[in-house]
């Protein structure tokens, strides 16, 4: 397999299903994605994982919002927001745009759209109409499920209005909990690891950047990046519920880790955040692909 950022062949990485490029160090995983095709079961723990990670992801998604309203171009109101899950995003936004979201999964989607919520059920870019488009493009943990992340750039373009913006909030391999599981994961502790990648799951990780490598790739397909930044992967609200049910356990054990991980978010301040944003303006120039 080539690096989708720069062409070379990738070198084998940690696992049989992980590959990296020593040019620009981006990361890639063969493995499969199955939307839709999930039994109950691992439909309840994700669900599980979501209601842990609530309270981080409707904080980051207010600083999102935040950012989209300093970059875009004024007067512009329409918004789309790929992969919408459970929706916290659209909410998050609608005060300030005119949203619409599109999910995949349609137990997921089915249940955000009940709650009166302007859904679109299937993938990026099918189910939008002809020439409709958009001033900012959202995806919040979306961009690294897609394999032919190429062919969504391309539509991410074809899709935006003239000076439109593409706001990615995604995971990063220069994160602390990132470069730690790969730390475990070279002495055969390889949980961690996994986890991160979401082995196992229906829409597992496949990609994974740094804000330079997502920068060298996506500005090949017609656009400057504006703004680049990091959000917190731990705060305080919301930590208790997350550790409950990233761990599955109750009692004084959960107390003890809940207190370790809370001295520790000041100290986690002074390295790399797991999760990194950029924001894309688009420009005239025609995708190189
Ligand atoms: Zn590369």
């Amino acid at each position: 397999m080539s690096c989708i950022v720069c062409g070379v062949p990738q070198a084998s990485g940690l696992t049989a299903w992980h590959a990296s490029c020593r040019k620009c160090g981006y990361e890639s995983a063969a493995l499969q994605v199955v939307i839709n095709e999930q039994s109950a079961g691992s439909l309840i723990d994700e669900d599980e994982r979501e209601l842990g990670l609530k309270a981080l992801r409707q904080e980051n998604f207010r600083d999102i919002v935040g950012i989209a309203r300093r970059y875009v171009r004024p007067g512009a109101k329409r918004l789309l927001d790929v992969g919408c899950a459970h929706g916290w995003f659209l909410e998050a936004a609608r005060g300030d745009f005119d949203v619409l979201g599109i999910e995949p999964d349609v137990v997921v989607g089915g249940r955000t759209a009940a709650r009166g919520l302007p859904v679109r059920a299937g993938f990026f870019p099918d189910v939008l109409q002809d020439g409709e488009t958009f001033d900012v493009i959202v995806f919040n943990d979306v961009i690294e499920h897609i394999p032919d992340i190429r062919a969504a750039l391309d539509a991410c373009h074809e899709r935006l209005s003239e000076d439109g913006i593409l706001i990615l909030n995604l995971p990063s391999s220069a994160g602390f909990f990132y470069r730690l599981a790969k730390l475990f994961a070279r002495v055969g502790w390889n949980g961690p690891f996994d986890r991160l990648w979401q082995k196992g799951l229906p829409s597992p990780h496949v990609h994974y950047f740094d804000p330079d490598n997502l920068d060298r790739l996506v500005a090949r397909h017609g656009f400057a990046c504006v703004h680049s930044g990091e959000l917190p992967s731990l705060r305080a609200n919301g930590l208790l519920e997350r550790i409950r049910y990233a761990g599955n356990i109750s009692g004084p054990s959960l107390y003890l880790q809940y207190s370790a991980v809370l001295c520790a978010i000041p100290l986690l301040r002074v390295f790399p955040s797991d999760i990194i944003v950029s924001v894309f303006r688009k420009t005239s120039a025609a995708p190189a692909s």
